[in-house]
C-alpha cells in the first residue's frame, strides 16, 4: 500500500489532475506591469464601507496598470452565506460604478476564462490540489474529534505553548498509511490536513507592498485544507490555488490576515506557486461621539452600508474621490492642483497609505460631494440626478420629465464661474432646493416671513414693487437699481452701511424688502438669486403666487 491508494480513498471522485487543471490556466496575455487584482468576498448580500474601499482600490490598481479586476466570490464558509448574497454585491459595486472586467456578474453568470469563479463550484480542483499533496506525502487525513482537539488546546494553555495542530501534537502526522486507509475505509470522518515542513524556529519575511517588510517565525501548523462535513477547502487552501490558477498578482485584504501569512507562505511554496504580493489594509474608523477611535461598525453607523450613499444620492464619483482622498494621503493635494480633477489621471500609491488604519468622516463625504455637485452643468445634475429621482422621488422625477429645459434652467443658477453656488449635498438635498419652483407643488405653503411681518406693509411693497417697478426685461443692474429706489421710496435704507450707521432713520433696510419678494413668490426666506428666479417664473406665474396671499 503506498500514498497513492490512501489519496485514492481519500479523494475517489476526483478525476481531473493539477496538470490537467494547470493548462486550462493559462498565463494572461498582459502588458508588463500590469496588476491582476480581485475582490473575494463572502456572499453576504452587502458590501460593507471597509470591503468598497478595499474593492474600489483594487480596481483603481487593475485600472491605473492596464490589468484585470475580477470578483470571486468565497463561499466556503457556509455560515456566512445568504440568499441572494452575491447580486447584492454586484449591485452594491455597480453604484460605484465598479464593474469587474471578470467574475461573477449575477448571482449564477460570470464572465471570463479563470472561472468558475464561486469557490463552491471549484470543489474538485480543490480536491485535485489535496489529493496531489497526499500523494506527495504533504497531506494526511485527520481523525482527531473536536474533544481531543479542546483537550489538546487544554494541555497547550496550561503549558504556555503555542496554541495549534502541530510537532507531537499533530497526532494522525504519524499515523501509518494503513492505519489511515483502515480508519477511512471503515467509514470514519476526516478532515485534510496540510504536513508542515516549516520549521518555528526559522524565520521568514513578508515584503507588504503598503507596510515594508515584516518577519515572522516559519509556520509549522498543519492546518486544516479541506473541512470534514461538505468536504469544503478552508480560505488558507482555497486563496492559494485561486490566487495562483487566476494568476493574482496583488492581493489587499484586512490587516486581520497579517497572522496567517507564513501558512500561506508555506502553502504557496510547498505547492511551488508563485506567490502574490500583498497589501494588508488597516481597518476603517470612526471617530465616536466621545472622541475615541473605534471601528467603522455596521450594526452601529448607517454610514457604513454602502447602499445609504447610494439611497442619499450622493454621486458614486463623489464617493469615489472620498475613497482615494482617504486611501492616498497626497490623492487630496494632487487634486486641489490638478486641473482635470479625473481620477483616472492619478496613480494610487502603495506608500501613501495608512496603516494604523484609516478614519472614516462622513461630514467629509458631503462636502466632497457638495463640491463635486457644484462643479456639474446643468445638463450634467439633470441627467445623474434623474435615476435618482426615478427610483426615491417619482414626483419630481415626473417634474423634471415634463420639464426638462426649465428644470436645466433652474439647476443653472448660480452654477458655472469660479464660486458655483453649493446647495446640494446629495441628490436627496435638491427637491427642499427647487420644488417652489414648479406650480405643481406650490401649493398650500408657509411662508417664511422674516423681519416685515405686518401684512399690509407686505401687500404694500408687492403692489408697489409689481406694479411700478418690476420688468421681466430689465438686465440685472437695472433690476437692482430699482429695487434700491423703491426700498428708497418705501422709508428703508438701500445702502447697508448708511443703515448699520443710523438703523433708527429707517423702517428696514433693502435685505428686508428683497426677502418680502423673495417670500412671496417662493415661499421662502432663502434661495438661489432672486433675479433669476423672477425671470424664470415670468409675469403671469408670479402674480398667479402673489395672488395666493392672504
Ligand atoms: N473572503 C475573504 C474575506 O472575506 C477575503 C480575503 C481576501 O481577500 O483574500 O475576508
Amino acid at each position: 500500500m503506498n500514498l497513492h491508494d490512501l489519496a485514492d480513498i481519500m479523494f475517489p471522485n476526483v478525476t481531473l489532475t493539477v496538470e490537467e487543471i494547470e493548462k486550462k490556466y493559462p498565463e494572461r496575455n498582459l502588458e508588463d506591469g500590469a496588476e491582476v487584482t480581485r475582490f473575494a468576498p463572502s456572499p453576504t448580500g452587502f458590501v460593507h464601507m471597509g470591503s468598497l474601499l478595499s474593492a474600489f482600490q483594487d480596481f483603481k490598481l487593475a485600472k491605473d496598470t492596464k490589468g484585470i479586476f475580477y470578483l470571486r466570490i468565497e463561499d466556503t464558509d457556509t455560515l456566512r452565506t445568504v440568499e441572494n448574497g452575491i447580486s447584492g454585491i454586484i449591485s452594491d459595486l455597480a453604484n460605484f460604478d465598479i464593474y469587474p472586467d471578470e467574475g461573477m456578474i449575477s448571482e449564477t453568470d460570470s464572465i471570463g476564462n479563470y472561472g468558475p469563479y464561486i469557490q463552491s463550484e471549484r470543489k474538485e480542483i480543490y480536491h485535485a490540489y489535496a489529493k496531489y499533496l497526499v500523494e506527495k506525502g504533504l497531506a494526511y487525513p485527520c481523525f482527531c474529534s473536536k474533544e481531543s482537539l479542546d483537550e489538546t488546546r487544554k494541555i497547550q494553555e496550561l503549558n504556555k505553548e503555542r496554541i495549534g495542530y502541530y510537532g507531537s501534537y499533530a497526532r494522525c502526522r504519524t499515523l501509518s498509511i494503513e492505519e489511515a486507509y483502515e480508519k477511512i475505509q471503515n467509514g470514519e470522518e476526516f478532515v485534510v490536513r496540510f504536513k508542515s515542513m516549516g520549521d518555528f524556529n526559522n524565520k521568514i519575511t513578508l515584503n507588504d507592498r503598503m507596510r515594508g517588510k515584516i518577519e515572522f517565525p516559519e509556520n509549522d501548523m498543519d492546518i486544516v485544507i479541506i473541512k470534514s462535513n461538505d468536504k469544503l477547502p478552508t480560505y488558507h487552501f482555497a486563496h492559494v490555488i485561486d490566487d495562483h490558477l487566476m494568476h493574482t498578482t496583488t492581493v489587499m485584504r484586512g490587516e486581520e490576515w497579517i497572522p496567517s501569512y507564513p501558512i500561506h507562505h508555506d502553502l504557496f511554496k510547498t505547492l511551488g506557486f508563485k506567490e502574490p504580493l500583498y497589501a494588508h489594509l488597516g481597518l476603517v474608523l470612526k471617530i465616536d461621539e466621545n472622541g475615541t477611535r473605534r471601528k467603522l461598525s455596521k450594526r452601529k453607523d448607517p454610514e457604513a452600508s454602502v447602499s445609504f450613499y447610494h439611497e442619499k444620492g450622493i454621486p458614486p464619483e463623489a464617493t469615489k474621490l472620498y475613497l482615494m482622498t482617504i486611501a492616498n494621503s497626497n490623492f487630496e493635494e494632487w487634486f486641489l492642483n490638478n486641473t482635470t480633477g479625473k481620477l483616472e489621471d492619478f496613480k494610487m500609491d502603495f506608500s501613501k497609505m495608512s496603516e494604523s488604519g484609516t478614519l472614516f468622516d462622513v461630514e467629509k463625504l458631503f462636502n466632497i460631494s457638495k463640491n463635486y455637485i457644484s462643479r456639474m452643468t446643468c445638463e450634467e445634475l439633470y441627467d445623474k440626478s434623474l435615476p435618482w429621482m426615478k427610483e426615491y422621488d417619482k414626483e419630481l422625477y415626473e417634474l423634471m420629465n415634463k420639464y426638462y429645459d426649465y428644470t436645466k434652467a433652474i439647476f443653472n443658477i448660480e452654477r458655472g464661474g469660479e464660486k458655483p453656488r453649493k446647495d446640494y449635498a446629495s441628490f436627496s438635498d435638491i427637491r427642499k432646493g427647487i420644488w417652489y419652483m414648479y406650480d405643481e407643488l406650490f401649493k398650500d405653503v408657509n411662508y417664511e416671513y422674516q423681519k416685515i411681518t405686518d401684512k399690509e406693509e407686505i401687500k404694500k411693497i408687492l403692489n408697489l414693487y409689481f406694479k411700478e417697478y418690476y420688468d421681466i426685461n430689465d438686465d440685472k443692474d437695472t433690476w437692482f437699481s430699482k429695487m434700491k429706489e423703491m426700498t428708497e421710496k418705501l422709508g428703508y435704507a438701500a445702502n447697508m452701511k448708511d443703515y448699520k450707521k443710523n438703523p433708527d432713520n429707517y423702517k428696514g433696510n433693502i435685505a428686508d424688502i428683497s426677502t418680502v419678494i423673495r417670500v412671496s413668490i417662493t415661499s421662502k426666506s432663502q434661495t438661489p438669486d432672486l433675479y433669476e428666479i423672477l425671470k424664470l417664473l415670468g409675469k403671469e406665474r408670479i402674480e398667479k403666487r402673489i395672488s395666493l396671499i392672504k
